[in-house]
């Protein structure tokens, strides 16, 4: 029997190697846009995370026929308002890289002290299939944006995403831990429910 087929609609490879892992054990078999030849950009112009993934889970199951996951996510900082919120990736301008960005927050929040450096990460999982409605799974996590950078796993903000009750930043953990506790490990974990009821339904 064919192996029912799922595509991960991101080109980033840090949550495109993340999901491979959080999604490990069920029966399907994880497509990445470019393995289908599939180059969108979807402008993520929402004004929410729900929008955005919405948007872009919509877009690639068009684009491809298949059930389709993607997410949106961003880091919110109370000392700055909740920015960069749902554009984290612009935040630094288009184009900037992600030492470039978090370089970026911590010159913002140069002079704040740790006690008012707390944050958290937002992640939505939207899963869509072709033509019909979509499924929404939401995940966050707290901590504290750290003075300096720490740590070389990961990506985007986790090298200054610290965790108090670890000790470390997100980018000293294992990828095992770092699911364990993330926003994208606590939406997946809804996500993986969503996918094995469409499973079960004969959806995918
Ligand atoms: P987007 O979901 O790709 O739009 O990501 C928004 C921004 O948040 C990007 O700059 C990402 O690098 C960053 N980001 C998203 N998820 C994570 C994460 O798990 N750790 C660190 N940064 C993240």
């Amino acid at each position: 029997m064919a192996v029912a087929r799922l595509l991960i609609a991101s080109n980033n490879r840090g949550k495109l190697r993340e999901y491979q892992m959080l999604l490990d054990g069920l029966p399907l078999s994880l497509i990445e846009p470019l393995d289908l030849g599939i180059d969108l950009r979807v402008e993520e112009s929402g004004e929410s995370y729900e929008e955005n993934a919405r948007m872009k889970a919509v877009a690639y199951a068009d684009a491809s026929g298949l059930v389709s996951l993607a997410d949106d996510s961003g880091l919110e900082v109370n000392a700055l308002g909740g920015e960069p919120g749902v554009k984290a990736a612009r935040y630094a301008g288009e184009g900037a890289t992600d030492e470039q960005r978090v370089g970026y927050l911590l010159e913002k929040l140069k002079g704040v002290p740790m006690e008012c450096r707390q944050a958290h990460f937002v992640c939505v999982i939207a899963i869509a299939r072709p033509g019909t409605d979509v499924e929404l799974c939401r995940g966050e996590c707290e901590g504290v944006i750290a003075l300096e950078s720490r740590g070389d796993r990961g990506f985007g903000y986790d090298p200054v995403f610290y965790l108090p009750d670890l000790g470390v930043t997100m980018a000293e953990l294992s990828p095992a831990v770092k699911n364990e506790i993330s926003h994208r490990g606590k939406a997946a974990r809804e996500a993986r429910r969503v996918l094995e009821r469409m499973l079960g339904e004969g959806w995918i």
